[in-house]
């Protein structure tokens, strides 16, 4: 059934770049072909001199995946969407040169912002609220700012423009499936409630390990590296929906409330020696294929010490997780994709005499994209029934017809700011790394070394 957009316009900023071609306008393709962005107008506009037929080039090229799988109505929308598209270039820094073509566009817009984090700074600090035609939406990706501090500054810049139920900073990490996965497991079975605390839980790591290297994007990556990119913002995401308190609904308000406090109660506490560990990837091999150190790829200024894999035990100061360890990591280069999250419980306090064979801790792993749901249980036999065996149940949780970009595209369209990050929230995740960034600038946690294709340093019991 075709879905009716609250939003007329998609204003693409940055419609030459990387994220334009690779991930938004493939993300938009699925979601118009589905009959999901049903009435919608899409833009781009850059710095470049591009004509409309550069442009059209370059939507077609990036719609053709989801046009080949498409049904004739998928079809004709795709062919619609891409007709209808217009090209505008301009230099969104400039004083008043994006107010003039927002309000020329079919309101309400949301104007996606992908483009360099400080030309989208820059682009929002020239628009004056007049120039924000009423029921326009932005959407910022992350970096949401670089540090407390940053994003705060940015948080005000934008809400003297819009709203704050019409700011989406983006988290495509985290598909809508995905949040919903793990909300429907938590809240929806009574047998783990009781359990999910300090007296049953031993740990719970948040794990995204890759096994792609830097893969040519040192200009971004080499600034950010792993702690930035991935467990300030999406690890920590995870984290909070995994421990959060019970919230009355899932909209907006009450699932972004409780995300709130529960990550103002966590924070990485010192010695940030035993609390962090950093590390980076040397030559090798992954899979047959040979991967170059990183501090010699393109690019890669070696002084920096940009981590490729770094690892965080967050701390929960609340009732239910007090004492709990909270492990996140996330490494490129690794031996192999993981990315999930794995619930320790704590042993049985006493094994009857005259079981034999494993007894260990039972460990629920929730895994991402594809959403899994694996359970390890202690049963007896087979042959000798007083043996216990580990067997692992198995089950596939829903996924999305989207792809993540799609399910991102989606709730902005529908005006839906379930997915975004809020304000308090995007600031609180710097809170949270600042000790570490600074601890990892003054060298207090030294780096260390792994080759690609490991499962990270000798010393990490992984
Ligand atoms: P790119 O450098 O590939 O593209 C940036 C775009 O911005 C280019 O089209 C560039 O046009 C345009 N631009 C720069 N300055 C101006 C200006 N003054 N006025 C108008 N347009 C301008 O960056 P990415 O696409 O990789 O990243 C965009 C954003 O998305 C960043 O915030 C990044 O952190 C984020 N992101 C990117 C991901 C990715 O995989 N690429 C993943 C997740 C987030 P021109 O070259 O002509 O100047």
């Amino acid at each position: 059934m075709a879905t009716q957009t609250t939003v007329k316009t998609l204003l693409i900023l940055g419609a030459s770049g990387d994220l334009t071609g690779r991930l938004l306008l493939p993300g938009l393709a699925r979601l118009a072909a589905k009959g999901r962005a049903d009435g919608l107008t899409l833009v781009g506009a850059g710095s470049d001199p591009w004509t409309r037929e550069q442009w059209l080039e370059r939507v077609e090229a990036s719609f053709a995946d989801a046009e080949s799988e498409a049904d004739a109505a998928g079809k004709r929308e795709l062919k619609r969407l891409a007709g209808s598209t217009s090209y505008h270039q301009l230099d969104v820094t400039a004083g008043g040169e994006l107010s003039a073509l927002l309000s020329g566009l079919p309101a309400p817009v949301a104007v996606y912002f992908a483009l360099p984090p400080q030309v989208s700074q820059k682009a929002c600090e020239v628009l004056t609220p007049e120039e924000v035609p009423a029921g326009t939406r932005l959407v910022m990706e992350k970096p949401f700012g670089s540090s407390e501090e940053s994003a705060r500054h940015l948080n005000t810049t934008l809400a003297a423009l819009v709203p704050e139920d019409h700011i989406h900073r983006v988290d495509h990490f985290l598909g809508k499936a995905t949040v919903l996965n793990i909300l429907g497991l938590r809240f929806a079975n009574t047998f783990l409630e009781p359990v999910w605390n300090r007296n049953f839980i031993e740990k719970v790591e948040v794990i995204f390990d890759e096994d792609l290297a830097l893969e040519g994007r040192a200009r971004y990556y080499d600034g950010a590296g792993a702690l930035r990119d991935m467990i300030q913002s999406h690890l920590l995401q995870i984290m909070a929906l995994m421990t959060m308190e019970p919230p009355a609904s899932i909209d907006e308000r009450d699932l972004r409330d409780a995300v709130a406090t529960l990550l103002r109660a966590s924070s990485i506490k010192a010695p940030y020696r035993s609390s962090t560990r950093r590390a980076r990837y040397t030559a090798g091999s992954i899979a047959g294929r040979q991967v170059p150190d990183y501090a010699a790829e393109t690019g890669v200024d070696a002084a920096r010490n940009t981590e490729t894999l770094a690892e965080v035990q967050v701390d929960i100061d609340n009732w239910r997780w007090q004492g709990v360890p909270f492990i996140l990591r996330s490494g490129k280069a690794m031996r192999a994709k993981r990315k999930e999250a794995v619930v320790t419980f704590k042993p049985v306090p006493h094994l009857p005499k005259g079981f034999i064979g494993v007894d260990s801790p039972n460990e629920l792993r929730i895994g991402f994209g594809p959403d899994t749901l694996q359970f390890d249980v202690d049963v007896n036999g087979p042959g000798n029934v007083l043996s216990l065996d580990r067997i692992t149940l198995n089950a596939e949780l829903s996924a999305s017809e989207l792809l993540p970009y799609g399910e991102v595209l989606e709730g902005v369209l529908a005006g839906d700011p379930l997915l975004s990050v809020r304000a308090d929230t995007a600031e609180d995740c710097w809170r949270i790394l600042e000790p570490v960034i600074r601890a990892w600038a003054s060298d207090t946690v030294p780096p260390e070394e792994y080759p690609a294709g490991s499962t990270g340093p000798e010393s990490w019991t992984v």
